[in-house]
């Protein structure tokens, strides 16, 4: 049975594994994989536009179990992360989540959220992180910037409840974008999350990551102090996630494929 797994890599400071998926059901005009399709850790300057699942090979599970299999016994394995592209689209993300909570590790599941009611039922209750984005909380904006109707966002936010109802741990994530999704727009999210959902959901505010067709710069540290300062108004955990203040840890090295061109 073929997967969607199209690249892995491997983090040795906290020996966790970047499983990344080869499709995503949203068109975000400022998605990470336009400006990098592997791993941008490993390849800084691999500036390719954009993947396409015929550009690559995606693995079997029966090849997907071995490498994790061999990596857990030459390197050790503690955690695993999946993300892309969007693991929720992957027919085959129950059977993948299955394999990874049979070795113990933790799992963190990156998504759009779109997707979630359907694979909820596999989702393991303990030791799996939903870190769920929102991309925007207007839905003219979510429409402009992910390509999806502006009603899909409230299938997004039924997603985030239903999350939290399920006692499965969840975290939220955005993107502080200049001149978009703004820090009075990212203080609107912390006060949704506080009224829906209670102040102690943590949010993370990612720092934007230019992609060369839109017009959007990085933001400033003092511009991501200050959101996190408004969403501090509303919720008790926000944490920035950005190059100004995490440094790269460890090193990281290319699981599959075993090269790129
Ligand atoms: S949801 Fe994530 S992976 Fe999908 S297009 Fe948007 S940023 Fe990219």
């Amino acid at each position: 049975m073929k997967t969607l797994v199209y690249h892995i890599t491997y983090y040795d400071y906290d020996k966790s594994l970047y499983i990344q998926f080869a499709r995503c059901n949203f068109g975000c005009l400022g998605c990470i994989r336009k400006r990098y399709l592997w791993d941008h850790h490993i390849y800084k300057d691999s500036d390719v536009g954009g993947f396409e699942v015929q550009r690559f090979n995606t693995l079997s599970l029966e090849e997907f179990v071995e490498i994790i299999e061999k990596v857990y016994v030459e390197k050790g394995l503690k955690k695993a992360v999946l993300g892309g592209g969007e693991p929720t689209v992957d027919p085959t993300l129950c059977r993948i989540i299955d394999s990874l909570y049979s070795y113990g590790l933790e799992i963190v599941v990156l998504t759009n959220g779109f997707l979630m009611d359907r694979v909820i039922g596999c989702i393991p209750r303990n030791n799996l992180v939903i870190e769920l984005s929102i991309k925007s909380i207007h839905p003219e904006k979510f429409s402009i910037y992910t390509g999806r109707r502006c009603e899909d966002l409230q299938v997004v936010l039924r997603n985030l409840e239903l999350v939290y109802s399920n006692n499965i741990d969840l975290v939220i994530e955005t993107i502080l974008i200049p001149g978009f999704n703004d820090i009075d727009d990212v203080e609107l999210i912390a006060k949704y999350i506080a009224s829906r959902l209670g102040n102690d959901i943590p949010l993370i505010i990612d720092e934007y990551v230019p992609i060369p067709s839109t017009p959007w710069r990085k933001p400033t540290l003092e511009e991501l102090v200050e959101a996190k300062i408004r969403a501090e108004k509303y919720l008790r955990k926000v944490v920035i996630r950005s190059s100004y203040t995490m440094k790269p840890l460890g090193n990281v090295y290319q699981i599959y494929p075993k090269t790129i061109e």
